[in-house]
């Protein structure tokens, strides 16, 4: 049975939400920002002896990519996001100068979430959900066709 953890990081107080079954682990929405978040999750991690195999974002903007350089740091993982955020992900950091904070560049994605492709985890298929509305990954595709 997957098991959901969630933790609350940065000035944003952004969610960052850790699926858990059989000693792995999903990271999605890696938020933490400084040394004392990063050891908080780690910490939790470690002692619930997890090991995180995936680094997924619901969308990249920036309270949701604050942890990506540091899970990848810290565990090799780069992060799956829909392709049309990519963007989003690059200028993260630029996005961290206009709000005062601090944000690393993310590695980037070496696989892209598609609606049409659940996410595997422990056995189950976990669905993605095409959600219109709050970051380019989310606009309705006929209003990406009629805007390239
Ligand atoms: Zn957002």
């Amino acid at each position: 049975m997957i098991a959901v953890t969630a933790f609350t990081f940065n000035p944003f107080q952004e969610n960052t939400y850790v699926l858990h079954a059989n000693g792995q682990a999903i990271l999605i929405d890696p938020g933490c920002w400084n040394t004392a978040e990063e050891r908080e999750l780690e910490t939790w991690l470690s002692d619930n002896a997890l090991t995180p195999v995936r680094l997924v974002l619901t969308h990249a903007h920036i309270d949701h990519v604050l942890g990506c350089a540091w899970a990848n740091k810290k565990y090799g993982l780069t992060p799956e996001v829909h392709r049309a955020d990519l963007p989003l992900l690059k200028a993260a950091p630029r996005q961290g100068e206009l709000y005062g904070v601090h944000c690393e560049a993310s590695p980037e994605p070496l696989h892209f979430i598609d609606p049409k492709d659940p996410i595997e985890f422990d056995g189950q298929q976990l669905k993605v959900l095409f959600v219109p509305g709050h970051s380019p990954d989310t606009l309705p595709s006929s209003v990406k066709r009629t805007a390239s």
